[in-house]
């Protein structure tokens, strides 16, 4: 299992949950991603990051709201093609 960070860090992106992840699997590219992604690989579902989000975007994976589902792979693939990722979720939330 892994933790997924949703669709209300976009534009947010406090980043909190960055200093708290003790296996620091938390990224996303200053000034042009608009949201953070988990690394599901790293991730070791200790769960710290999860009440440090102050508009609370991060779930574990079996809780994750269903209408926020595609961000699963969206976290995931942006440790694969950064681009198609950011594409997704582009899609999801018009800038
Ligand atoms: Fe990092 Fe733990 Fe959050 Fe996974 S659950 S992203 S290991 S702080």
């Amino acid at each position: 299992m892994t933790y997924i960070i949703a669709e209300p860090c976009v534009d947010v992106m406090d980043q909190a949950c960055v200093s708290v992840c003790p296996v620091d699997c938390i990224h996303f590219d200053e000034g042009t991603d608009r949201t953070l992604f988990i690394d599901p690989n790293e991730c070791i579902d200790c769960g710290a990051c999860e009440p440090e989000c102050p508009v609370n975007a991060i779930f574990a994976e079996d809780a994750l709201p269903a209408q926020w589902a595609a961000y699963t792979e969206i976290n995931a693939l942006w440790y694969s093609d950064k681009d198609a990722a950011r594409a997704k979720v582009n899609a999801l939330k018009p800038a």
